[in-house]
Parts: structure tokens; sequence; C-alpha cells
């Protein structure tokens, strides 16, 4: 499936805000934001007013970015989350954090979300006993990760709990020492931490 390769900085800069897509780096003065919060580009620093459909649009793809979703998963989510008892903007988040790959980085077991994505594809993972290679499952509530057995003695997960500060939140019951978490709760919007305003997003899908 096409991901975008790019220079995940120049997202962030595109968005004006922190996307944290590159691991350790965005918690230090090297961040791109913190030295050069404009768009990138030759007219970076000159972009003016923006339709009320550019909004929704930029949010939309702000969150896309920040999950390392696709259009079509996206969408896909989106429907789903319509569908669902409650408010759809705040279930479509739900969802997202849900994901798999979002659920190991929310654990403390990868320092950015591409980095859990990855690990999860190459099998380190068990869901409820069973082999979990694929990021986008969306977990339930007593879902139980774990790393398997043969991956947690290596240097590479060592090396993450050793390294790892992140507080899991409150509707993952997470062991880094154990290297396994379950989901106690459903994420509400509050457990979501970052800048999003969603009803942009239901605004534009619902034209
Ligand atoms: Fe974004 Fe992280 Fe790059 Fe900062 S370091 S611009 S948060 S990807």
């Amino acid at each position: 499936m096409a991901r975008y390769t790019g220079a995940v900085c120049r997202l962030c800069r595109r968005e004006g805000m922190k996307l944290f897509l590159k691991g350790d780096r965005c918690y230090t003065d090297k961040c791109a934001i913190n030295k050069r919060n404009y768009a990138p580009g030759q007219h970076g620093q000159g972009r003016k007013k923006v339709s009320n459909y550019g909004l929704q649009l930029r949010e939309k793809q702000k969150v896309k970015r920040i999950y390392g979703v696709l259009e079509t998963q996206f969408r896909n989510l989106y429907e789903k989350a319509e569908k669902m008892p409650g408010i759809t903007g705040e279930n479509l988040l739900s969802l997202l954090e849900r994901r798999l790959d979002n659920t190991v980085y929310r654990m403390g077991l990868a320092s950015s979300r591409k980095e859990a994505r990855q690990l999860v594809r190459h099998g380190h993972f068990s869901l409820n006993g069973h082999k979990a290679n694929v990021p986008s499952m969306i977990m339930q509530v007593g879902d139980v990760i774990a790393v398997k057995d043969n991956s947690k003695s290596s240097a590479k997960f060592k090396a993450l709990v050793e390294n790892s500060t992140r507080v899991a939140p409150k509707w993952i019951d997470a062991s880094i020492e154990k290297m396994e978490a379950k989901i106690t709760a459903l994420p509400v919007r509050e457990d979501v931490d970052l800048e999003i305003a969603e009803h942009l997003i239901v605004e534009l899908y619902s034209k």
C-alpha cells in the first residue's frame, strides 16, 4: 500500500503543529516545529486566508498523518463511527486510538506510531494469545496485547523498555516490564491528548 515516504517533519510544518512522527526527536530542540514553525516551500511564510473547506480538509489530513492512515481506511473508519451511538467525531477518534499500532505506541513500546506499525507487521505481538500482525485491528475491552516470548529477549525490546518514559493512558492497563497490556475501557475524547477539531472532519464528510 502506498505510504508517504518523504521528509516527515514537512508534514508537521504543513499542519503547523507537532504530529509526533519521529519518535524521540519530537521531544527535543531538534524538532522542526521548534525551529521553523511555518509551512514548507517557497511561499510557506506567506500563506494567508484559508476557506472553511480548506480548514476541514487540513484537519482531515492532519489526523490521517498523525495516525498514519490512508484515505480509504480513514473513510471506512468514519463510516463505522457514523453507525456507532454517540458523537461521530469522537467515535472516529476512539476507533483510531484503538488500532493495534496506536495501542502499542500508547503502551510505551514504540517511540512513534510508525515504529509501532513496523513492530506489529514484523509479528512481535500477540492479541489474546494469538498472532497479531495487522496494525489496523481494532482493540476491544478485555483484549490483552503482549510482546511474543521470543521477541521479549531481543535487544530491540530490551532497549525500548529501558528507554520508555511514556505513561499509558487510563484505558490501557500496561506493564512495560512484562511487555503486555490489557484494554480496560474504550478511549473517550479526553483520552486523546492531541489538538484535533474532529467536528471539521464530520462537516467535510457530511457534504
Ligand atoms: Fe514533527 Fe517530530 Fe519532526 Fe517535530 S521532530 S517536526 S514533531 S516529526
